[in-house]
């Protein structure tokens, strides 16, 4: 670890200093830069979630106390790692390590690979970052006026956008975060851009048994600025239930076809390339051959990637091909607008109808757009939380049946090099399982530390383990899940998800299946992530920890909320008209994941953006 010492921040407690020196068997002055490193990236959580973590400090250092009788810094190596055994056999205190590991092995690795991740990128972008029409808040007028205001610059909010700049409206797109360049993903650590990149610092979790990791992206280009870039269609069957189960005629095969086809042109869709798959993807398709599974190179909205596997934190080449980088610069070539750094408080309505935007600067002034349009594509946590206080939530469903298309990872040791951080970040897709079992496989590297919490143990045992993590590979699954989810609250977002029995025996299946992909490649063991069988060496081992797995002891995280506002036909389930058209006040629209009527069963950024067209068309028509 090679970051130089921060002045010690106020937070740096000797609790955290021991619990790093603890998972990590860390001198004590190596601690104390990791400790200090955490307590930085940490004040960047909401409020709630500081809090949560300085308690599991205070937690672990209680727990010392009782079973060793002296604080965790003060005890040696060979003390530490006896507590830590002992913590991570039992249920409750085990959950308590795996939920501190989060942020300490994030930054640690973060710290660790950061100067190589920058040292890599010898070769300049694939394309320089696009014109965008961008105002700081600071610098709009207190009052102006819009033909439409879009409130979202994500997939959903780009699209729309676009298509209405280009049907001649004066549009203003209105963004919470900032506009990002390429230089920024360049120079910057990789812990800094993931601060600086996901809402909250990406402490989103879904409360829950087991709770879910969910980032969301923040910045002009939304969640797409963060994404790992795969492409699918939506599936026929999918698009046929919201037609024939939900009334959105939009949703015909026939119909969302031609959208698709643009999104696809696009967003330069096109299969992964050999050359820059690298090793993680291989062994998926190794293994999926080996067990005469089908399997494919991803398609990725990726022109120009050079396999820097940095795409949940910037794309330090511009090649991911984020919405910031085509459909608002097509947007703002046709007149739109992009306001950042603002979020919008409330949208504005009398005599039920739109009247526009109140929007609040970071200072923590106002200012009004006043516009007899409005398209929320706020993305589907927000969405309805602005809704809610903005008085327009009074419809029953909104903000219920959240689907999050629920992921799970598995890793495997291999004796030869792996280096999965050298390859596109999602590489290789196994869909033998889609249409039977809902569950889709993705070979899915991660920066450097941010997937390490799959690693099990601490201490020594964990140190070995990130020693040798050149020869881990990843997978992940989703699963299309029942929409079992909600998100409550008017100032800030609430999620709450649990987890379906069906749902978490298929993230189970979806753990098997990986395993034996990841065998059938020839790893020597597999990490299941399930507590107590955490390492199994055999596919019959591999069955075995299947059979003990506790739902609600996984470790879930979901990338892909959908359904919120859900768009559809009948005025007691559907907040949204087939049309898009919020119900009950006239001129608000929503144009993002939150309008789709069930989970789209694969990662969805091409349906939110066709999607999103649709409903665009139908306010320029
Ligand atoms: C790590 C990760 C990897 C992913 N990988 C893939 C993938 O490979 N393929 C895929 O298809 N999908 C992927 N997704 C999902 C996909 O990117 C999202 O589903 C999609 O971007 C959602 O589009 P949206 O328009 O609903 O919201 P977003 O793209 O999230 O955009 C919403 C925007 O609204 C802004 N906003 C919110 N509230 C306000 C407010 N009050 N005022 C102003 N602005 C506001 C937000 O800051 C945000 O920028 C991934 C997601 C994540 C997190
Ligand atoms: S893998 Fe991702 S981050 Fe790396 S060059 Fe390709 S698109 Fe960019």
């Amino acid at each position: 670890m090679t970051a130089p010492e921060r002045r010690p921040p106020a937070g740096a407690r000797p609790a955290l200093e021991g619990l790093c020196a603890a998972l990590l068997d860390l001198p004590p002055h190596e601690a104390r830069v990791l400790a200090n490193e955490v307590t930085a990236m940490s004040r960047r959580f909401p409020s709630h979630a500081r809090l949560a973590l300085s308690a599991g400090y205070a937690t672990t250092d209680v727990l010392s106390l009782l079973h060793t009788g002296s604080r965790l810094h003060r005890l040696d190596a060979v003390q530490r790692e006896a507590l830590f055994d002992r913590l991570c056999a039992g249920t409750a205190t085990a959950d308590l390590v795996d939920a501190l590991k989060v942020p300490v092995l994030m930054t640690h690795g973060s710290l660790s690979a950061g100067p190589e991740m920058i040292a890599r990128l010898t070769e300049p972008p694939a394309r320089p970052d696009a014109p965008l029409d961008v105002t700081l808040s600071s610098s709009w007028p207190s009052r102006s006026l819009a033909d439409v205001v879009v409130i979202g610059s994500g997939a959903g909010g780009a699209m729309a956008a676009r298509v209405l700049a280009r049907a001649g409206l004066a549009v203003v797109v209105i963004e919470e975060g900032r506009r990002f360049m390429v230089e920024e993903f360049r120079n910057g650590t990789p812990l800094d851009r993931f601060g600086d990149l996901y809402r909250d610092a990406g402490a989103t979790v879904a409360l829950g048994r087991p709770p879910v990791i969910m980032p969301i992206g923040r910045g002009v280009g939304g969640t797409t600025l963060v994404n790992s870039g795969t492409c699918y269609r939506t599936p026929d069957d999918v698009l046929l239930r919201w037609r024939d189960q939900h009334g959105v005629d939009a949703a015909d095969p026939v119909r969302f076809a031609p959208l698709l086809d643009d999104v696809e042109a696009t967003l330069q869709v096109a299969p992964v390339p050999d050359e820059v798959m690298g090793e993680n993807g291989r062994v998926a398709l190794r293994g999926a051959a080996a067990l005469g599974w089908s399997s494919h190179p991803l398609a990725r909205n990726a022109p120009g990637c050079g396999g820097m596997c940095q795409c949940a934190i910037g794309c330090p080449r511009n090649a991911k091909f984020g919405v910031h980088l085509n459909a608002l610069p097509d947007a703002c070539a046709a007149g739109a607008v992009i306001l950042s750094e603002a979020r919008v408080e409330c949208v504005l309505h009398g005599a039920g109808r739109a009247t526009g935007v109140r929007v609040r600067r970071p200072d923590g002034s106002v200012l009004e757009i006043l516009a007899p349009r409005v398209v929320v594509a706020a993305g589907a946590t927000e969405t309805p939380t602005l809704l809610r206080r903005s008085a327009l939530g009074r419809h029953p469903h909104l903000g219920r049946n959240l689907a999050v298309h629920p992921a799970v990872s598995t890793a495997g040791w291999f004796d030869e090099r792996i280096n999965s951080t050298r390859g596109v970040l999602q590489s290789a897709g196994i869909d033998e399982l889609h249409r039977s079992d809902g569950i889709l496989i993705e070979a899915t590297a991660t920066p450097p530390g941010m997937g390490s919490m799959v690693l099990p143990g601490a201490g020594r045992r964990l140190a070995e383990q990130l020693g040798r993590i050149d020869h881990l590979a990843t997978l992940g699954a989703m699963i299309a899940d029942a929409p079992s989810g909600r998100v409550v609250g008017a100032r800030r977002a609430i999620v709450r998800y649990d987890l379906a029995k069906a749902d978490a025996d298929r993230l189970v299946r979806a753990i098997t299946a990986m395993g034996r992909v990841l065998f059938a490649a020839g790893a020597t063991a597999v990490v299941t992530g399930i507590r107590g069988h955490e390492t199994v060496h055999s596919e019959a081992e591999l069955v075995d920890a299947a059979t003990h797995a506790r739902h609600e002891r996984l470790h879930v995280a979901a990338f892909h909320p959908t359904g919120t506002a859900r768009m559809g036909a009948d005025a007691q389930c559907h907040p949204v008209d087939a049309a898009g058209r919020l119900r009950g006040v006239r001129g608000v629209w929503v144009a993002d994941a939150s309008v789709l009527p069930t989970c789209p069963e694969v990662n969805p950024q091409m349906t939110i953006m066709a999607m999103a067209q649709a409903i665009a068309q139908g306010i320029a028509g």
